[in-house]
């Protein structure tokens, strides 16, 4: 940070090339683009495919509501689509009826699908790639919370057409405000993201803006940020990983714990249990010193700004996880006698819940 103070390039320093090529090594991604936050990420890359009016963009019904924003902002509509009960990520077969009924009605064209890799688990995506091939859907990859994470030996940021990422503070690799990068393997892809981040445009070109675009650029200071945040990353990983599997023990018999899957790394953004009351074990983790956070409260269509996505049926899997969700403390700062507070503290709090002791 005291060097970019210093060459004072505040805006498009040498940070974010250095950033963006190592992110792209680490990927194997080949192509990595910086960009303002993962809000603007998602949003670039929907308008770098020209997805917008009349076309209809496929998202899980339980993430964050940028995934749902970024999708109207770019002018198409979203359609959600349950979860599944075990990793609460996009449910494949869910996801091919939406197609169907979105494509029977007649209305918007399917044109693109944004799974999300929740909690940092990364979602379905052999079962979900060949749904959007079957359907000629461009795949865009919401990986805000799973940079880091694996599967089946391939990278988070090379699963999908596009990939984004936030570098949002609490997200696994955190700056020290906003931020968010995109990943492709296709250099056409990066170029067109390369204008969209600074008005439309093209690389060398300061007078002719050829496409619409934004100022989604990412701060130099966070670059710089970010670069020494990396050589840590994998250390953090392992260390959060080590914690979910010494909750994992502590936990299974008292609370539905997060799904593991045969060849797939979770980049271990949060740590999820599910409990039917799960309210009142807050209040008794609170009660015990042990701060928790609901990851999240409600689904996309639960939400006022966007209660006309609700599909007649409902979306109930998604529906019935945002009243169960609870996220635990878990960061690699966090030692294992504090992990094991927190565990004798979530279960003192589910032995009160029992009917007995009611
Ligand atoms: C954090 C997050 C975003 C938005 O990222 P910002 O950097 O906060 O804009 C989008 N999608 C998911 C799933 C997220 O967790």
């Amino acid at each position: 940070m005291a060097d970019v103070c210093q060459h004072r390039r505040f805006i498009n320093g040498p940070e974010i090339d250095e950033l963006e090529s190592r992110l792209a090594a680490m990927t194997g991604a080949g192509e990595c683009v910086a960009v303002a936050s993962g809000t603007d990420a998602l949003l670039i890359a929907l308008l770098g495919e020209d997805i917008g009016t009349g076309q209809a963009v496929f998202l899980p019904a339980l993430t964050y509501i940028a995934t749902a924003g970024a999708v109207r902002l770019a002018g198409a509509t979203p359609v959600c689509v349950d979860v599944a009960p075990d990793t609460l990520n996009m449910d494949p077969e869910d996801l091919e009826r939406r197609i169907t009924r979105v494509r029977r009605a007649g209305v918007i064209t399917p044109r693109a699908v944004i799974p999300v890799d929740l909690f940092g688990l990364p979602a379905d995506y052999a079962a979900l790639r060949d749904v959007a091939r079957r359907h000629g859907l461009f795949m865009l990859a919401d990986a805000a919370q799973s940079l880091g994470g694996e599967y089946n030996g391939r990278a988070v940021g090379a699963l999908a057409d596009a990939t984004a990422t936030s570098f949002y503070p609490t997200k696994p690799l955190g700056c020290y405000g906003d931020g968010g990068a995109l990943f492709t393997d296709q250099s056409e892809r990066a170029e067109r993201w390369r204008a969209i981040r600074v008005h439309g445009f093209p690389a060398g070109e300061k007078l002719q803006a050829t496409r619409l675009g934004l100022n989604g650029r990412l701060d130099t200071l966070q670059a710089a940020v970010l670069l020494a945040k990396l050589d840590c990353f994998a250390a953090e990983r392992e260390r959060r990983e080590m914690l979910a599997g010494r909750y994992d023990q502590g936990l299974d018999d008292v609370v539905r714990i997060p799904a593991r899957r045969e060849g797939v790394r979770s980049a271990w953004a949060a740590y999820t249990v599910r409990h039917p009351r799960r309210d009142v074990l807050r209040s008794g983790l609170a009660d015990g010193g042990v701060d928790s956070m609901i990851y999240y409260p409600r689904a996309v269509h639960e939400h006022k700004a966007f209660a006309d996505l609700a599909p007649a049926g409902g979306l109930p899997v998604a529906e019935t996880a945002a009243r169960e969700v609870l996220s635990l403390p878990l960061h690699a700062d966090l030692t294992d006698d504090e992990a094991d507070r927190v565990v004798t503290a979530v279960r003192t709090a589910c032995g009160d819940l029992e009917p007995g002791n009611l």
